[in-house]
């Protein structure tokens, strides 16, 4: 920026639609849906500008239709992830030249194309590939995926206006480079709007990026990439390669230049991931940054004062929105026993109301888990539970995969607050309680703190401060977002920045300033004005 200070907008949340009957959005989404669904698409790498047809593809089907067929997507060989590697390279020379205003621009730019022209396609891509259900998918593809956008220009010119002290002498200004090298983004299938963040959040700040979608994910990656080309990402900043996930890790992890990862997926991918970049520490020139937001067995631990209709409600909005295939999603919950007759009344009769099906009938609040995979592995814990003799299922139990990867939504009862469904993250429309006899408060905070390798969201409901501020203290590192009175999902960018520690992750925070100071070099510059030219301090006399 050589001709002004420039201001950016001021970053507001995109406001969520309602999608009610009759209203313009829903006919837009209905229409849109439909002729998606009727109309394949082949999705091609995208690599230094170009599509790539790699003549070896995979189908992508509807997770509630699975023998619907929605197209194909290609896939890479190891000599398109070098080639993806060598044009990112070139394409940096340019980039982060690049001045930020410019930068600015093009991410605005697709803020504004996603709330505008592309939020119905963006939103039924989500719906039939990721099957969620209209809300679902606009308050991730639209709302989150435009907040990210929006906040991390915002928080980009925050970041450069950080500036140290100068004095008349000297004038010390703070560049903040991009890495030196590229950066390698891996994203989930959950969040469509992780999917943009996390190759766009490294390309603000100046970096060029390899991105691997999910391979369950590609279908809305393709409209991530097309709101991308046409906002004017240039050719080589964002490559975009989907294939075997682990020769594609290899080969970029083998890369000298690499210098970052920005990855949101499993624990243990996380864990792989992290030590096979120890292995090839010694090939990098620069030290890679590690960043990646992991696995949660998010708990939900309910005071005997706190209100039960409150407490359902967080449990069934908090646990099966989205089929719990949130990485916040409330899989755990501890109810104290005087307040659990009321708590198990209203939670049946909701899951009794809710309608389960298709995301095209709007009306459905369930929709089908992402793929076979999952559906097996639950319907495994489930069995299990209908077996074991510490464990009761109180509601739900049954599942069909005949269409879709149906499972439904499903309350376990344990006597053993360690009963593996307490412990292990299911990532499904499985959430599991244990009660607590009403004066064990303290001791089952403890319980909760202890009882998961994981620490990233959870809630603690109460009428009683000094029930809460024990909550509070005894949880601390319990959740790296900690909620009061609240379920302990939907967090909003600009508002909750979002992460959790222990096995959860880094904690670096998306949809804050400080996940942008992971993809930045300082470099500190020092302009003496009238340079000394005798070596003699004063006090030599
Ligand atoms: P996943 O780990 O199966 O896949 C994530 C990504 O890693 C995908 O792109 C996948 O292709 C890739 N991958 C898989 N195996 C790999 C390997 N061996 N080497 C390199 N890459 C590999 O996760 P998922 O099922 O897509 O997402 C669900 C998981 O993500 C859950 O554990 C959830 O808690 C977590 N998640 C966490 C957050 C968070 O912010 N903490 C947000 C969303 C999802």
């Amino acid at each position: 920026m050589g001709k002004g200070f420039f201001e950016v907008p001021i970053a507001i949340n995109e406001p969520v639609l309602g999608y009610a009957p009759g209203s313009p959005e829903r006919e837009a989404v209905a229409q849109t849906y439909k002729e998606m669904y009727h109309n394949s698409v082949e999705v091609s790498l995208y690599i230094n500008g170009q599509d790539v047809s790699t003549g070896d593809s995979a189908t992508m089907s509807c997770p509630h239709d699975h023998q619907h067929v929605l197209g194909s997507y290609h896939k890479a060989e190891k000599k398109h992830i070098e080639q993806a590697i060598s044009g990112a390279l070139e394409a940096r020379k340019q980039w982060s030249q690049m001045p930020w205003e410019q930068r600015a621009g093009i991410f605005l730019r697709a803020a504004e194309l996603i709330a505008g022209p592309y939020r119905a396609k963006i939103n039924a891509a989500t719906m039939l590939g990721q099957s969620k259900t209209i809300h679902q998918a606009e308050i991730d593809a639209a709302c989150e995926l435009i907040d990210f956008l929006r906040f991390n220009v915002q928080f980009m010119t925050e970041i450069y206006s950080e500036q140290p002290e100068s004095s008349s002498e000297a004038w010390n200004r703070l560049e903040y480079r991009p890495l030196e090298g590229f950066i390698y983004a891996i994203t989930p299938f959950n969040f469509t709007a992780i999917a943009g963040n996390l190759p766009s959040s490294a390309a603000l700040m100046g970096n060029v990026v390899i991105w691997k979608p999910s391979d369950s994910q590609v279908y809305s990656a393709k409209v991530i990439l097309d709101v991308f080309k046409e906002a004017g990402v240039p050719p080589g900043v964002i490559n975009m390669v989907m294939g075997d996930p682990v020769m594609i890790t290899d080969t970029v992890l083998s890369s000298p230049d690499f210098s970052g990862i920005h990855f949101t997926g499993s624990t243990h991918v996380f864990k792989d991931i992290w030590k096979k970049i120890g292995l090839n520490l010694d090939r990098y020139k620069t030290y890679p940054r590690i960043v990646g937001e992991t696995g949660g067995k998010d708990f939900i631990v309910a005071h005997k004062t706190s209100n039960p209709k409150q407490v359902a409600t967080a449990i069934a909005r908090g646990a099966f929105e989205f089929q719990g295939q949130k990485c916040s999603a409330a899989s755990r919950c501890y109810i104290s026993r005087s307040i659990w007759p009321d708590v198990e009344k209203h939670l049946k009769a909701d899951l009794a109301s809710f309608k389960m099906g298709s995301p095209e009938d709007m009306s459905n609040f369930i929709t089908a888990v992402i793929h076979e995979g999952s559906f097996d592995k639950l319907a495994g814990y489930i069995d299990r539970a209908k077996k074991d003799e510490n464990a009761e299922i109180i509601a739900g139990g049954n599942y069909d995969k005949t269409k879709g990867y149906f499972i439904e939504p499903t309350v376990i009862k344990t006597s053993d607050p360690k009963y593996t469904t307490m412990c292990t993250e299911l990532f499904g429309p499985v959430v599991t309680i244990y009660v607590f006899e009403d004066d064990t408060w303290e001791k089952t905070l403890h319980l909760v703190d202890d009882t998961s390798e994981y620490a990233l969201t959870g809630a603690v409901f109460s009428e009683d401060r000094y029930a809460l501020e024990l909550g509070v203290k005894i949880l601390e590192n319990a959740a790296g977002n900690f909620y009061i009175n609240d379920k302990p999902t939907g967090a909003v960018v600009g508002q909750q920045p979002f992460g959790g520690a222990r096995a959860s992750g880094t904690n670096d925070k998306a949809g804050s300033k400080l996940n942008l100071y992971r993809w930045i070099s300082p470099r500190m510059i020092k302009e003496t004005f009238v340079t000394p030219t005798d070596y003699r301090y004063p006090f030599l006399g």
